[in-house]
């Protein structure tokens, strides 16, 4: 089904963001205390930030652990905004939560992973939402589901909300990864490429899970031509209530954005999303890493098949298969414009070493390969 048409309102026209990039909302993952919801949000004023983001109900995946402050903190968000100029921005879960930010003045709501996963609580929030003018981010589901993404971005443009964009955190995932949740970056790509208009943000802190990570995925966010981060910043890292390990305070934050990432962008005085031949090798190096990762996965089941066929004493070149499927790439390859002189060198290629990686498990001796 072809996606509609989103009508939107430019970034840089929401009354928040100024260029240069990236735009930035940064603040602790929950508020949680008056002192330190003050003192990170004088740190973060103190270096440049203009948006500031507090968690007041937060989704647990334990009950038990912290679950937000509740309304209460809406009120030291308030007094952050009075004090010292600061845009506030929170998260909604519900229709209550967003008559709450409307009485308090919030200036930017965002639609947390979980969240957007739930077609009937996206559109109890977009309905609450109707009538106001507050700019909306929505943060990707926790699985990997493009159509489910977009059908929460249409739900909120069908009831009038025009300032949205998107905030790309990553997929849970199952398997050993080094960050917290699985860029996927193609998933992120493939939107963009969608809604070249869409304002978006990656959250470096939930996808990487670690302080460790998040100037690596911050530049590639920029790499990839992404406009903004929101970034978790917290006076006191340490002592945080929930999700400790990822903030940053606002001196790192700083240095991180002052001196540890670059822009790498010739068309940033353009608001519009442009591709140059960075963002495009960018895109081929996220292209590359899934290639990897395929070639990876067809090698550990070709050992499979290996020891399958040591156990049951089978040859391991079987001719005439090959040239069987062989036969079938080239056909489907036809179908993506990739010739049959490609193809061929391309997966002999994969097929001898596969035999190499089979001849090694049946003798038992390494291969060259
Ligand atoms: C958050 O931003 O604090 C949060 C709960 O993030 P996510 O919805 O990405 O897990
Ligand atoms: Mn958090």
């Amino acid at each position: 089904m072809a996606n509609k048409k989103l009508e939107l309102v430019p970034l840089y026209d929401w009354g928040m963001f100024t260029e240069p990039r990236p735009s930035v909302v940064a603040g602790p993952c929950s508020a949680e205390t008056e002192e330190q919801v003050m003192e990170t949000a004088r740190g973060l004023k103190e270096m440049g930030i203009n948006v500031y983001r507090a968690g007041i109900w937060k989704p647990r995946t334990h009950p038990g652990s912290f679950e937000g402050i509740g309304t209460e903190g809406l009120r030291w968000m308030q007094r952050a905004r009075k004090e010292f100029g600061l845009k506030i921005a929170t998260e909604v879960a519900s229709e209550r939560h967003v008559m709450e930010c409307i009485k308090f003045g919030v200036d930017l709501v965002w639609i947390g992973a979980r969240t957007t996963a739930n077609p009937f609580l996206v559109q109890e929030i977009a309905d609450a939402l109707k009538d106001t003018d507050i700019p909306v981010l929505v943060k990707n589901p926790v699985n990997p589901d493009l159509e489910l993404w977009i059908g929460a971005l249409e739900r909120l443009n069908r009831a009038g909300v025009r300032k949205l964009g998107v905030i790309h955190r990553g997929f849970s995932t199952f398997e050993k990864i080094k960050y917290r949740n699985d860029p996927q970056w193609q998933i992120a790509i493939e939107l963009r490429s969608r809604y070249p208009e869409l304002p978006f943000f990656v959250d470096p802190s939930h996808m990487g899970g670690s302080t460790d990570y998040i100037r690596e995925i911050s530049q590639r966010s920029l790499d990839l031509g992404f406009e903004g981060l929101m970034v978790e910043s917290h006076c006191n890292p340490s002592c945080a209530m929930s999700d400790a390990k990822q903030q940053l305070t606002p001196d790192q934050l700083s240095d991180l954005l002052y001196n540890q990432i670059a822009v790498r962008d010739a068309d940033s005085d353009s608001p519009q999303w442009k591709e140059n031949i960075d963002q495009l090798r960018a895109k081929i190096d996220v292209i590359d890493e899934n290639l990897l990762y395929v070639l990876a996965s067809r090698m550990k089941v070709s050992r499979q098949i290996g020891q399958y066929k040591k156990d049951n004493n089978i040859a391991i070149l079987q001719a005439s298969r090959w040239d069987s499927v062989l036969a079938k790439v080239v056909e489907k390859g036809a179908d993506y414009e990739l010739s049959e002189k490609f193809l061929t060198a391309v997966f002999n290629a994969i097929h001898e070493a596969s035999v190499e990686a089979q001849n090694e498990i049946i003798s038992g001796r390494p291969s060259e390969l």
